[in-house]
C-alpha cells in the first residue's frame, strides 16, 4: 500500500498543560532529527496530532525510525484521498480487497473535522461499511475489537484512510526534561541507563574516561560505538572523552590498594560534575546497579557521592543483571558491550577493593593529592565529538580500507 502520510498521536505530553507547546515543538524537532535521511518529508505538528507527509518517501523505511522516537503513543500510516464519497468508496474497497484474507472482522471509524462534509460521521460509517460488504461479501462487521479497524478522517483539504496503528516508543520527547551527563563506560549497564534516561525526556551527553596507553584505541571506539547505538532516539549525541591517565597513575602511586577504587570513582564524579557545569547540564546519569560490584554497595555509593550535591540519576539501580541484559539486547548494545576491551576501571582494579570504604580515611588520603591541579589539567584535555547514526559503521568501513 502506498501511504501518503503518517499520523502521529502524542503520548504522555498531552497531560502537560502549559508546557504542551514546547513539548510538541521538541517532539517535532526530534522527529526531524530521527528522519533526517528522508529529505522529502514534511512535518506538521499541531495541538493534537503530528502529520508526517511522505511526499514519495517509502513508509517501510520511515516507520522503523519513527518507532524509536520517545513521546509518541502510536501512529497510523494513512492514505490521502480526494474529499468526495466516490473516491472514498473506491479507496476503501481497494484497501479491503488487498488486506482481507477471508477471516477478519472489521469496522469503520469515521471522524470529521470539516463539518460541512456531506455525510456526518455516522452516515459515513454506514456508507463505507456498505462499500466494504460489497467488495468482500463474506466479511463480518464487529464493533468491539474488530481485526481491522479502518479509520477515515475528513479534514479541511483532504480525507485520510488508515487501518494500521503502530505502537510508539512512549516516554517523553528527549530534551523536554533538560540535559544530563551520562557516565558511559564500555559496559552493559551504562548504555541501558542512558536509554532509560532519554525515555523520560533527558537529553544526554556521553562522558567517557579513557586512560591511554593502559586503555586501548578499541576500548575508546567501543564507547563511541555504544553512543552511536543510542543516537536513533535523538539524532545525535555529544561524546566527551576525558583523559584520565595522569589521575589514575597518581592514585596508584599515592594510596593503598584498598582505596584505589573509591578514590578513582570520586575523581570521576568530580570531573563529570565539572563537565556538567560547563555543558549546562542539570544532572548526572550513571549505570550503577545496587550490589553488583564493590563500588556499588550502598556504603560505596555514600563515600563516592559525597563529592557532589548534584542529583545522580541511576536508572538501573534496582534492576537485576538479567533485566538489564534484556534491555541491552532490545536496544542492541549487548553484543558490543561484551566485546573484551579493557576499560580504565578494570585495568586499575585492585584485587580487593573496599566494599565499606571509610569516608574519613578517604578524605585524609585525598590530602596527598593536588586535586585542583589534576582536575584542571584533565579538563584542559577534553575532546568533544558529535556522534550521529551511521557514523560507527563508517569508521568500520574505513578501518577495512587500511
Ligand atoms: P557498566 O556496565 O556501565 O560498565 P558496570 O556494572 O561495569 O557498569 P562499573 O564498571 O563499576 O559498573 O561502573 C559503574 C558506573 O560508573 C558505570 O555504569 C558508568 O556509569 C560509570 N563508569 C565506569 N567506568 C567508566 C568510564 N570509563 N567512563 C565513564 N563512566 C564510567
Ligand atoms: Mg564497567
Amino acid at each position: 500500500m502506498q501511504y501518503t502520510e503518517i499520523m502521529v498521536r502524542y503520548g504522555e505530553l498531552s497531560t502537560k498543560g502549559k508546557n504542551r507547546r514546547s513539548f510538541i515543538m521538541q517532539l517535532a524537532q526530534n522527529v526531524r532529527g530521527a528522519l533526517a535521511e528522508f529529505p522529502k518529508l514534511k512535518i506538521h505538528a499541531d495541538r493534537d496530532r503530528m502529520h508526517i507527509l511522505l511526499n514519495g518517501e517509502d513508509s517501510r523505511l520511515v516507520i522503523p525510525k519513527l518507532e524509536k522516537v520517545f513521546g509518541i503513543q502510536n501512529f497510523s500510516p494513512s492514505i490521502q484521498v480526494e474529499k468526495n464519497l466516490e473516491a472514498l468508496k473506491e479507496m476503501t474497497q481497494q484497501i479491503m480487497t488487498e488486506i482481507y484474507t477471508g477471516k477478519e472482522t472489521f469496522k469503520i471509524t469515521a471522524k470529521r473535522s470539516d463539518h460541512s462534509f456531506e455525510l456526518d460521521s455516522h452516515g459515513l460509517q454506514q456508507f463505507l461499511g456498505d462499500a466494504v460488504i460489497d467488495a468482500c461479501p463474506e466479511i463480518q462487521a464487529k464493533m468491539k475489537q474488530p481485526d481491522i479497524n479502518l479509520r477515515v478522517e475528513i479534514r479541511r483539504e483532504y480525507a485520510y484512510l488508515s487501518y494500521e496503528t503502530i505502537k510508539g516508543a512512549g516516554g517523553l520527547p528527549v530534551g523536554t526534561s533538560g540535559r544530563g551527563m551520562l557516565m558511559l563506560s564500555g559496559g552493559i549497564d551504562s548504555p541501558v541507563a542512558g536509554y532509560l534516561a532519554m525515555k523520560r525526556g533527558v537529553e544526554i551527553e556521553a562522558v567517557h574516561f579513557a586512560s591511554p596507553p593502559y586503555t586501548s584505541e578499541q576500548a575508546l571506539q567501543k564507547a563511541k560505538d555504544l553512543t552511536e547505538k543510542l543516537t536513533p532516539y535523538v539524532g545525535s549525541i555529544q561524546f566527551i572523552e576525558v583523559p584520565f591517565t595522569e589521575i589514575q597513575e597518581e592514585i596508584k602511586k599515592r594510596s593503598p590498594q584498598g582505596y584505589w577504587m573509591t578514590l578513582t570513582r570520586r575523581m570521576m564524579l568530580r570531573l563529570t560534575d565539572a563537565i556538567r557545569e560547563r555543558r549546562h547540564g542539570l544532572v548526572i546519569v550513571n549505570g550503577e546497579s545496587l550490589g553488583q560490584v564493590a563500588s556499588q554497595t550502598l556504603h560505596s555509593m555514600v563515600a563516592i557521592n559525597e563529592v557532589t550535591t548534584t542529583p545522580i540519576i541511576r536508572p538501573v539501580v534496582t534492576m537485576d543483571k538479567i533485566e538489564i541484559i534484556e534491555l541491552a539486547e532490545k536496544i542492541d548494545t549487548f553484543e558490543l558491550a561484551i566485546q573484551p576491551f579493557e576499560d580504565c576501571c578494570t585495568i586499575f582494579a585492585p584485587p580487593q577493593p573496599k566494599t565499606r570504604p571509610d569516608l574519613e580515611k578517604v578524605l585524609e588520603l585525598e590530602q596527598r593529592f593536588d586535586i585542583e591541579g589534576l582536575m584542571a589539567r584533565c579538563l584542559a584535555g577534553l575532546k568533544i565529538e558529535k556522534i550521529a547514526p551511521g557514523q560507527a559503521k563508517a569508521a568500520d568501513e574505513f578501518a577495512d580500507l587500511l
